[in-house]
């Protein structure tokens, strides 16, 4: 794991009665309740006062990730309770990585809410009545409220999943169109959470992308992948082309990969070849920002690592950018194939697509490919690979290996899938 990858967020569980903090502590954490309650009361001539009761999804002590000060009343859980501990410095990161208008808008923000905050500090009177230690440890949630907590959960989920290693990768098979030989694998990530189950990468990638997780976590995709990229080469043998492994990275991941040869540094230790790892970038990621990421992917290059585009004709790039970037291989998005028999127009772009790819030397491969019609149809306008649940869906290192070493045709025997798990159960 990346020596890059610091703890933010804790959790705590406490007992009925157990106070969280007192009255006068100093502080730098905020809590969210995950489960249970809590009170917050302050002493005022020696005598408790109960100000409020929090219950789940409601934060408190949040002045301290603001100023150092002392805290203004007393916190105590009322039943069996976990809190998640959100620490300044997570704030101080966020904040500091946020974008620049946004970043100076919270700093002005922040700025007149501490001053108007130190009127009413000293407003005993208000201190008195409670009112202001209500307001300021309250908060009445709204809409985005109510998302940033969403999030802070998820990715307090997500640290403890890299930590107890609950991510598994699943690969999906990619064929050659007209021999059905598998050349490939994608690397494609789930969670297997332990109360939720198993979740898509769909629900929880973004929220990886917005902290610094994402980078621990491809971190590890990457490793394991290139761990079991030679495990499949070795099952393959030595017959025709080596096996390659696709990898998917994020935005922020590839700038950090391509940063002191990172990347083919952690190629290099796992004994896989460069030359066998395709990086899979989607459009949309290249048209936020061409240069930066441009960069870093030249840098990758040099290294002789293989680019791949994803969801080719989901965003507007312009033509130039495949051309700019050095991409090898472009992967036509499932959009297009879904209606590839049906409508004319889908059909005559995915032509086109492959026509231009192919003059630009790059190699092309349909996504989502779920019938034997559009099969035919990509054969017709000579796609070079396809991948899709016609062949397989993504499955566990197991499976894949047993696809390898039988040399299963996944696509003319239709018993390939059930065999695997005869072979399964038979091991
Ligand atoms: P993607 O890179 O476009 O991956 C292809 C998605 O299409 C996968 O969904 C795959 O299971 C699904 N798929 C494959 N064949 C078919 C088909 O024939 N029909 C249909 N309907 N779907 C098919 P999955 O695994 O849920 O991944 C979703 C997305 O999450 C991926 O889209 C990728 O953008 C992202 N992702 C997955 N793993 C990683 C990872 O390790 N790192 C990063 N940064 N992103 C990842
Ligand atoms: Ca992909
Ligand atoms: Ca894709």
């Amino acid at each position: 794991m990346t020596e890059e990858f610091s703890k933010t967020y804790d959790r705590r569980t406490l007992k009925p009665g157990e106070s969280i903090f007192l009255q006068g502590d100093l502080g730098d954490t905020a809590y969210l309740i995950e489960h249970g309650k809590v009170e917050i009361s302050s002493q005022y001539l020696g005598q408790k006062k109960t100000l409020s009761t929090l219950g789940v999804g409601e934060l408190f002590g949040e002045m301290a990730l603001i100023d150092n000060q002392k805290r203004s009343a007393t916190a105590t859980a009322l039943e069996d309770t976990r809190l998640i501990s959100l620490n300044r410095n997570l704030f101080k990161k966020k904040i500091d990585s946020a974008d620049p208008v946004l970043h100076l808008l919270l700093r002005v923000i922040l700025k007149r809410f501490r001053h108007t905050l130190k009127d009413k500090v000293d407003a005993t009177k208000l201190m008195q009545t409670g009112e202001f230690v209500a307001s300021g440890q309250t908060i009445v949630f709204d809409q985005a409220q109510s998302e940033a907590l969403v999030q802070i959960q998820l990715e307090s989920d997500l640290q403890a999943a890299m930590l107890e290693k609950q991510f598994v990768l699943h690969y999906q098979p990619i064929l050659n169109t007209t021999t059905y030989k598998i050349e490939g694998f994608e690397a494609l990530i789930r969670w297997n959470h332990p109360t939720n189950g198993w979740i898509s990468p769909a629900d929880f990638i973004e929220a990886a992308e917005n902290s610094d997780l994402i980078i621990p976590i491809g971190d590890w995709v990457i490793e394991q992948a290139c761990s079991d990229l030679l495990k499949l080469q070795d099952k393959h043998g030595s017959e025709g082309a080596p096996l390659w492994m696709s990898v998917n990275v994020s935005p922020r991941q590839i700038q950090y990969l391509a940063r002191d040869n990172r990347l083919s540094q952690m190629i290099k230790k796992s004994g896989a070849k460069p030359g066998a790892l395709k990086i899979e970038i989607t459009e949309n990621a290249l048209i936020e920002s061409p240069e930066v990421i441009g960069a870093a992917l030249s840098e990758i290059k040099s290294q002789g690592i293989a680019l791949a585009i994803d969801d080719f004709g989901t965003g507007y790039s312009s033509l130039s950018y495949l051309h700019r970037f050095s991409m090898d291989v472009l992967k036509i998005d499932r959009s297009f194939i879904d209606d590839l028999t049906s409508n004319s127009m889908s059909r005559r772009i995915v032509r086109a697509i492959t026509s231009l790819a192919k003059e630009l030397e790059m190699t092309v491969i349909a996504e989502g490919i779920e019938t034997r019609q559009a099969l035919e149809e990509l054969q017709a306008i000579g796609c070079d690979n396809m991948q899709g649940y016609l062949a397989s869906r993504p499955v566990p290192i197991g499976d894949a290996l047993i696809m390898v070493e039988n040399k299963l045709d996944l696509i003319t025997s239709q018993t390939a899938i059930e065999s695997i798990h005869s072979y399964r159960t038979s091991a």
